[in-house]
């Protein structure tokens, strides 16, 4: 064969590559358009039957020199890249995606910007027993410049034989203790009809992990403008989390803290399993402050400080953890509630790591 004529052929399988480029762009360019009239009519995007019928008609009209297992592979590749390319367009489209909104979120609390870089941490009581209690914990916080606190006034419990919280009298102690320690205060709302009540009293709605899926209190907490600290489910995918937020900002509301609080897994070490390298997954695909729970994750004081600084060092804006005066006796959580000598530890050890930034 002489030069010239492989040059032509080589010429050829050019243009034909070409070709097939402009071909299967303009077949994705269609499947997109599918996508688009499905979404609209709520269809499920994938139908297996009509990729059979596809297939088996391509075949039919397939003369060789590949044999049909050849064309079935290769066009089962074009159809797969089709699929991903009609989800990756959904995934475009979420508010709460990077793709959508490139810069960091950033959420001001009394003067911390969550989301800015730095750290920011979040500590107090599982439950609000009472003034004193929760007075007690900020008191300490505020000695060491921290503003933000917690308390749970609605438990959800996983006995209903369990303290469930003080409620609207919780709130209201919260609401005090903030007012006069100067702080802002987080707190778990469970009904969707208490939302706007709670907003009164709060500075953060807490969306705890049993109601991550509870979609009418996520679409009741996106339509005030309040920022929302949403807790990962206890056993949800990180994608089923990010759509969870997206319920939240769907309808208004893009003041979102994420939360990674650890997941179920057969692991019995823990009290749960902290998905760690959930954190910069969710940076990634998010464009919203990440924290991360060590006191529900671990459940577990001596793991609480070496999980706050993976947290950190692995990108999370914010820690939370738990501290009463008196774990011992506590309505909740007394195993994992770190006491107010622990505490001044903990914080200590952890500002001293040299990856912390305040
Ligand atoms: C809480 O933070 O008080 C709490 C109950 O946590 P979670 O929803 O993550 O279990
Ligand atoms: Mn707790």
């Amino acid at each position: 064969m002489g030069n010239n004529e492989l040059d032509q052929l080589r010429e050829r399988v050019d243009e034909v590559n070409l070709e097939l480029l402009r071909l299967i762009n303009e077949r994705a360019q269609l499947v997109q358009e599918i996508g688009h009239v499905k979404g609209s009519q709520g269809v499920y995007r994938f139908d297996p039957v009509r990729e059979r019928m596809m297939l088996d008609k391509i075949k039919q009209n397939n003369d060789g020199p590949f044999d049909n297992a050849t064309i079935d592979h290769i066009f089962k590749e074009i159809f797969k890249a089709g699929l991903d390319l009609q989800k990756d367009d959904h995934k475009k489209a979420l508010l709460v995606s990077r793709k959508k909104k490139p810069e960091d979120t950033i959420i001001n609390l009394k003067g911390e910007n969550i989301g800015d870089g730095k750290q920011h941490f979040v500590f107090g009581p599982c439950a609000v027993e009472s003034y004193e209690q929760v007075a007690t914990v900020a008191k300490a916080m505020k000695e060491k410049g921290l503003n933000l606190l917690r308390g749970g006034a609605y438990k959800p419990r996983t006995s209903p034989y369990d303290f469930q919280g003080l409620g609207v009298e919780g709130l209201k102690i919260l609401k005090r203790v903030a007012a006069e320690y100067d702080m802002a205060v987080i707190s778990e709302i469970v009904n969707p009809a208490d939302i706007e009540m709670a907003a009164e009293y709060l500075d953060v709605i807490q969306i705890g992990a049993r109601n991550m899926q509870n979609f009418e209190l996520l679409k009741a907490a996106g339509a005030i403008n309040k920022p929302v600290l949403l807790k990962r489910g206890l056993a949800a995918t990180i994608e089923e989390f990010i759509n969870a937020a997206e319920y939240i900002m769907a309808q208004g509301n893009g003041q979102i803290i994420l939360c990674e609080r650890g997941i179920r897994t057969y692991e019995k070490a823990t009290r749960n399993t902290l998905d760690i390298s959930a954190v910069p997954i969710l940076k990634q695909e998010t464009h919203l402050p990440v924290m991360v729970d060590v006191t529900h994750s671990t459940g577990r004081r001596d793991l609480l400080l070496p999980c706050a600084k993976a947290a950190i060092a692995i990108g999370a804006d914010g820690v939370m953890a738990e501290v009463h005066p008196d774990p011992a006796v506590a309505l909740s959580d007394a195993q994992q509630q770190m006491n107010l000598e622990q505490f001044d530890q903990f914080y200590s050890e952890l500002i001293a790591s040299n990856f912390v930034r305040i």
